[in-house]
């Protein structure tokens, strides 16, 4: 083996190892964070905590739901927290 190949595999490997490295830290990052009502996002995030081809969807996931967090809305009719996507109050049922 070239002295040139053996260097690419190490570099191949380090950037590798960096991405685990990165996903491990999402991954706490993830866990970290208040999740509740955001369930069905944190599952779709988790499922891709595996691939490190998918890091940026992953950070792209967290921001979202730290977005999501802050875009925390109250219901205008009872004032009862709803969420963004939320189509109804969960407590008084209407339209928002
Ligand atoms: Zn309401």
């Amino acid at each position: 083996m070239r002295k040139n190949d053996l260097e690419s595999i190490r570099k191949m490997f380090n950037e590798f190892e960096k991405k685990i490295e990165t996903l491990k830290r999402l991954e706490k990052e993830l866990d970290s964070l208040d999740t509740e009502g955001f369930e069905y996002k944190v599952k779709a995030i988790k499922s891709k905590l595996k691939s490190p081809d998918k890091i940026p969807e992953i950070e792209k996931g967290i921001a979202e739901l730290k977005e999501k967090k802050l875009a925390k809305m109250n219901c205008p009719y009872c004032g009862a927290e709803v969420r963004e996507e939320d189509k109804f109050c969960g407590e008084c049922g209407k339209p928002l």
